[in-house]
């Protein structure tokens, strides 16, 4: 492939590190970044195939580039091999401990393939970060094991939201909640604005269409394809309009977790965004039948055999709500959370709160997801809650680099 690297970042990655870089460009004046990473899951291979398809088309057009563009596959071993992980999930690797694991004078040694290429990908965010003057854009391009339209899943931060609202598309927001050690987890609380993206079926040609069609999106979204450029993306829009229909924005509200020894199967037939009804059979496993927890609509079911989420389900909120949102999290209400019974610091924890359900029993999950919180654990019946960092402030607006 067509390796274009920008010096100053190709020069001082490693040969392993710059063998994820599949395309690196700047231009203009701008230090704005669009990071884009494509077959974090090595079996979807639609991402990285979108991301040869425009190496070639940015090259024609780089010097209207006003700002820095990277593309950057993955799981390079998995890629290879066509499977989803060698060792482990890549996209559950980037937890706290492994990242102090990583750090580059760390004595702990790669355990597996996924350490390789979770140290690999830091050398390059760090390059990347590191160098960032202005705000950082990141895609994170997926595809599901079952049918349907195409979706964002979204981190729930004001700046993301944001973002994303800028692309026709439907989103769900809160899956960072249910997960530990995702990739774009970890770059939100770095301070960058994030998009991940499930095109359509692993397979399905229309998958890398799609994503072809959201990095042009970005490009323009991000202004490191500046208006004045004149370079039309709107066939790009009509294909993500058309291929989404009616845009929704959803909240995540179960994630049905799986591990190997529980022989998950789902059921035949379902699609994203299918309505569900609570109770209804879904699956199957060895401990027995598996319903619906709540209705709702069903959002990646499982048809592949690795992977630890069997199933999620989702519902639509309503424009309403994400406004007063937004204008809470705007006026820091959260600021003054303390102040309500049953609510407490966590001592030592920046942003982290213990609420008391039995006393706060009027305040659910639901009231602190508007606030900006997210959920950490339940400590009997005591939940923990976190402000989610960068939530309303771009880390460039104060001039705070995190560059840890
Ligand atoms: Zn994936």
């Amino acid at each position: 492939m067509n390796q274009i690297k920008q010096p100053e970042i190709g020069e001082i990655l490693t040969k392993d590190a710059s063998s994820h870089l599949l395309g690196a460009f700047c231009g203009g004046s701008s230090l704005r970044t669009l990071i884009v990473l494509g077959s974090v899951h090595g079996n979807e291979t639609s991402g990285t195939r979108a991301i040869e398809r425009i190496v070639p088309k940015l090259e024609n057009i780089k010097e209207k580039l006003n700002g820095r563009v990277f593309l950057i596959a993955g799981n390079t071993r998995a890629l290879k091999a066509e499977k989803r992980f060698i060792d482990a999930d890549l996209n559950r690797h980037f937890t706290e401990q492994r990242l102090r694991d990583s750090l580059p004078d760390s004595p702990v040694a790669p355990k597996c393939s996924e350490d390789l290429e979770m140290r690999e990908l830091l050398e390059i965010f760090n390059a990347v970060l590191s160098s960032a003057r202005e705000e950082v854009f990141v895609l994170d391009l997926h595809s599901t094991s079952a049918e349907g339209a195409p979706f964002g899943t979204v981190g729930d931060t004001l700046r993301n939201r944001e973002f994303t609202l800028k692309f026709p598309i439907t989103f769900l927001l809160g899956i960072e909640e249910q997960l530990d050690g995702t990739i774009l987890e970890y770059l939100n609380n770095r301070g960058a604005v994030t998009l991940g993206f499930e095109a359509g079926q692993h397979a399905a040609k229309s998958s890398i269409d799609n994503h072809e069609a959201l990095i042009w999106l970005a490009l323009k979204n991000s202004e490191v394809l500046p208006e004045i450029s004149k370079v039309d993306v709107s066939e790009y829009r009509k294909i993500l309009k058309a291929s989404t229909g009616d845009r929704k924005v959803l909240e995540i509200r179960y994630r049905h977790a799986i591990k190997p020894e529980d022989e998950f199967s789902m059921l035949p037939g379902f699609e994203n965004f299918q309505p569900v009804e609570r109770g209804q059979l879904l699956a199957n496993q060895k401990s027995g039948p598996v319903t619906a927890p709540e209705s709702g609509v069903i959002m990646m079911p499982l048809y592949q055999k690795q992977g630890e989420d069997g199933f999620f389900i989702a519902r639509e909120i309503s424009r309403f709500w994400l406004g007063v949102s937004r204008i809470l999290r705007k006026l820091n209400v959260a600021d003054l959370i303390h102040l309500l019974p049953g609510v407490n610091r966590v001592e030592g924890e920046f942003g982290t709160f213990e609420v008391n359900t039995r006393v706060a029993r009027f305040f659910p999950l639901q009231i602190f997801h508007l606030l900006g919180f997210r959920k950490r654990r339940w400590h009997g019946t005591k939940l923990i809650v976190t402000r989610r960092n960068f939530d309303t402030v771009s880390p460039f607006q104060n001039e705070i680099f995190v560059n840890k």
